[in-house]
């Protein structure tokens, strides 16, 4: 597999001192880049340089598919184009320290100097051609440390500079991420609450908290959407914002959307018990489900034991999963397979990000969730002519439309008369407790309607 971008990279010649050189690229290596830094940190002045990385994603999956040798080769390229953006005037160099993860040391320390610098070297990387490889593009996880004492010892610089890389997600904040000194309280509280998971899990300390979906046709409460919380019985309540972006990175989020969809069949089995009314309940589930291809299988299994009916639990798909190219064809399967489980599929966030209508064509999900961005301003007349048009469409795709978090009545009469579905918001009620949802829906059987048309 070769490779080579529109400038014509190839492989320049190692390193005199073979301590220096990584075999594999040729280039420096871990060491060379540590000799360098010393070397440069005696004239540096702070705020001078910044040490950042690039850390490939997926490597493996270049690995796998074309073996090690070829693989080798890919790091090499990597190395290559980014040397050749290195400017050897300004004391800068790039060195490759351990399987696919790459250290720059650049000048400067403006954060947009630095990310447009490193967007640049993506898009050169990305230039390359190889019928190996049609519309492949590398994606990094990024992240920088301006080096503010230059005395500081070299690893200390880089380990600041992974951390950063690693506090986003990549696909939902891409783009080179800066240390600073709040990264470290965050990742204290992160590593708290990692240690407190499992315990908590079996404690039963996250609850299931149920908002109403309210159909603006039937005037009825039609549905649900469980949204875990956190009760921690010495931290008090956590909320997901606070560790839902955590989990998703380290992969606990798995386990815990299996513990949401266990008591969401749980309180569907007993609402069938109780003789109570069953409403179908939709469920979030995150993207890192999709890189177990069997992953539904466990999710069919308990629905299984609790006996829950078809049709009555939803998948909630967040809009990002439907645009990851790496996961594309895997999405539709799992669409496929959760209607033959008999699970119903929403598209959730709509207009949160890309917003593309071709997603509507593209998969055969039940329904869309608009975000609740959309609603934020409602006073131009082409917002809401965006949102009129959004819903036809869907209509006539015969795919539902939820409007998520309306807090005003105008607006969900705006909704009702362009023909929405259903809405999801405080304006009707905050999740709640299961118990006190519960109570809601004797409470609003035939007075929601005096509510909807005040
Ligand atoms: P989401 O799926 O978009 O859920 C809707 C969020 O909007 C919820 O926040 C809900 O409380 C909030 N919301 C509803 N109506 C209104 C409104 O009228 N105004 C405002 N300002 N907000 C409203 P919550 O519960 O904090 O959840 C945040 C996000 O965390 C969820 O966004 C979802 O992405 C994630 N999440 C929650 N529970 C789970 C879970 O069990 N599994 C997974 N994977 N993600 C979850
Ligand atoms: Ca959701
Ligand atoms: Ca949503």
């Amino acid at each position: 597999m070769a490779f080579r971008n529109r400038k014509n990279i190839t492989i320049r010649m190692p390193l005199e001192r073979l301590a220096f050189v990584d075999p594999l690229t040729g280039g420096a290596n871990q060491a060379a880049f540590g000799l360098r830094y010393r070397e440069l940190a005696g004239s540096m002045k702070p705020g001078g340089y910044t040490i950042a990385v690039m850390d490939v994603r997926h490597f493996k999956m270049i690995n796998e598919r074309f073996g090690i040798h070829e693989g080798n080769q890919v790091l090499a390229y990597l190395y290559h184009v980014m040397e050749r953006h290195m400017r050897a005037e300004d004391g800068e160099f790039v060195a490759r320290s351990e399987s696919d993860c790459f250290f720059l040391c650049l000048k400067g320390g403006g954060h947009q100097e630095i990310r447009d610098r490193m967007d640049d070297m993506v898009q050169d990387i990305n230039s390359f051609c190889n019928p190996d490889l049609p519309g492949y593009t590398f994606s990094f996880r990024q992240g920088a440390c301006v080096v503010e004492e230059p005395g500081l010892e070299i690893a200390i610089l880089q380990d600041r500079a992974r951390l950063a890389s690693q506090s986003r997600n990549p696909d939902l904040e891409p783009g080179c991420v800066f240390y600073d000194d709040s990264l470290t309280v965050e990742l204290k509280m992160e590593e708290e609450l990692n240690g407190l998971f499992q315990g908590s899990i079996e404690n039963h300390d996250f609850q299931v908290y149920l908002q109403p979906k309210v159909g603006l046709e039937s005037r009825a409460l039609e549905g649900a959407e469980a949204l875990v919380r956190w009760i921690h019985p010495k931290r008090g309540v956590i909320y997901p914002s606070d560790f839902i972006p955590l989990f998703e990175r380290n992969g606990k989020i798995c386990k815990l959307d299996i513990y949401v969809f266990t008591e969401v069949c749980r309180i569907i089995s007993r609402w069938e018990k109780e003789g109570k009314e069953i409403i179908p309940v939709s469920v979030n589930l995150s993207r890192q489900h999709f890189t177990d291809e069997d992953f539904l299988d466990r999710f069919a299994d308990i629905a299984g034991q609790y006996h829950i009916p078809a049709g009555m639990i939803e998948f909630e798909l967040t809009e990002s999963i439907f645009f990851d190219s790496h996961q594309i064809q895997r999405v539709r399967d799992a669409i496929q397979r959760m209607h033959e489980l008999g699970f119903a599929c929403s598209l959730d966030d709509f207009g949160s990000g890309f917003s593309s209508l071709g997603l509507l064509k593209e998969f055969d999900v039940d329904s869309i969730k608009m975000d609740r961005s959309f609603f934020l301003n409602m006073s131009g007349p082409k917002a809401r002519e965006v949102i009129a048009c959004l819903v036809d469409l869907a209509k006539r795709l015969k795919v539902k439309t939820v409007a998520e978090g309306i807090e005003d009545w105008d607006t969900v009469e705006y909704l009702k008369s362009i023909g929405c579905n259903m809405v999801q918001g405080y304006v009707f009620s905050k999740p709640l407790p299961a118990d006190a949802f519960e109570r809601l829906h004797i409470s609003w059987t035939g007075s929601i309607e005096c509510n909807i048309n005040p």
